[in-house]
């Protein structure tokens, strides 16, 4: 149920709803907007229906949200979320942020060198990998903390913000500390507990779609991190698998104006793991900028052909830099910028 104030609502009016509301052992997730404030009351349907909420003094209208996701949806706030990274950053705005490194951090040297370039290109947030969800358990998996570490250096050298990957409830305080995004992975996506965890922190964090998951399915997902009151999330298409194998995955194109029809939170695309193939990466960018997304997730690498993971599609550093050259018009006509 989403309670609408009128835009006189006192604070005092809205508090006094917030205390009723948790008396009766509802949650209460406050919105407030620049027009109105919005209370989404989470809880057992039975007991919130039978609350005549419509009565309290401030109160505009109360509304069902018949979705399955109502933090989420455009009916809890119409507005499009714009989620701040650090200074300066933020995801939702005019700017497309883009966000690029390697898919695995191998060493010092390589995050090092990777990071100067993709900063020096235009990236304003370096991303890689030290908990690897591989497919195969014979294959690199990470360099877990120590990777963590080195990316955190990197970041303060080179000053430039970070992403990475969490996959492990048990790791995500350990993560926390050291990046400033946390992700969820395409496999994770549907990994309650993890979900539930990260939205316990206030940590910015990147909500990627599952391999064979309904925009629906990664909406729910959603919820369940702003369930816990964190609303600080991105999501991110990635690809989905089809019959279609010339590419690694399919990129959803119609995602990321679909989501933002259905929900006010940012959405970014990663054409890096939904092609798998560095020579798609620049056209779906522009394919993906022009479908309105607010950001992209690009993997770069100095050495491909070496790389410990995803060589065919991470980028050289000379590639993504002709790549963010040759994106501006794009954002340009489209009144954003990058
Ligand atoms: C990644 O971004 O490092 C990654 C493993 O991507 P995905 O979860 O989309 O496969
Ligand atoms: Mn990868």
């Amino acid at each position: 149920m989403i309670i609408v104030f009128r835009k006189d609502a006192t604070n005092k009016e809205v508090d006094d709803l917030i205390q009723r509301i948790e008396k009766l052992g509802l949650k209460a997730m406050v919105s407030r907007g620049t027009e109105r404030t919005i209370i989404g009351v989470i809880g057992p349907e039975d007991i919130i229906r039978l609350q005549p909420l419509e009565i309290y003094p401030g109160v505009d209208k109360v509304m069902q949200v018949l979705t399955p996701y109502k933090l989420v949806s455009r009916d809890f706030k119409r507005e499009p979320s714009v989620v701040k990274i650090k200074e300066g950053i933020e995801i939702g705005g005019k700017k497309i942020i883009v966000i690029a490194g390697p898919c695995s951090i191998e060493s010092k040297e390589q995050l090092f060198e990777i990071a100067k370039k993709v900063k020096a290109a235009g990236a304003e947030i370096l991303r890689g990998g030290a908990f690897k969800p591989r497919s195969s358990p014979y294959t690199f998996q990470g360099l877990g903390e120590e990777g963590l570490k080195i990316l955190k250096e990197a970041s303060q050298k080179v000053g430039i913000a970070t992403a990475t990957e969490v996959m492990d409830t048990r790791d995500v305080g350990l993560v926390a500390k050291y990046a400033d995004i946390l992700q969820v992975g395409a496999r994770n996506m549907q990994n309650f507990n993890l979900l539930k965890e990260i939205g316990q922190i206030k940590k910015p964090v990147i909500l990627k779609r599952g391999l064979s998951a309904t925009i629906k399915e990664l909406l729910m997902s959603a919820e369940y991190i702003l369930s816990e009151g964190n609303f600080n999330v991105i999501l991110c298409e990635r690809g989905i698998r089809t019959f279609e194998d010339f590419t690694r995955n399919t990129l959803d194109i119609s995602a990321v104006p679909s989501i933002k029809m259905l929900s006010h939170l940012p959405v970014i695309v990663d054409p890096s793991h939904a092609t798998g193939k560095r020579g798609l990466v620049e056209p779906l960018s522009k394919a993906s900028i022009a479908a309105g997304a607010d950001g992209l997730l690009i993997e770069v690498h100095n050495n491909p052909k070496e790389a410990l993971s995803d060589g065919p599609q991470q980028l050289l550093p000379e590639g993504f830099l002709s790549l963010m050259q040759n994106l501006k018009g794009i954002a340009n006509c489209l009144d954003r910028e990058i």
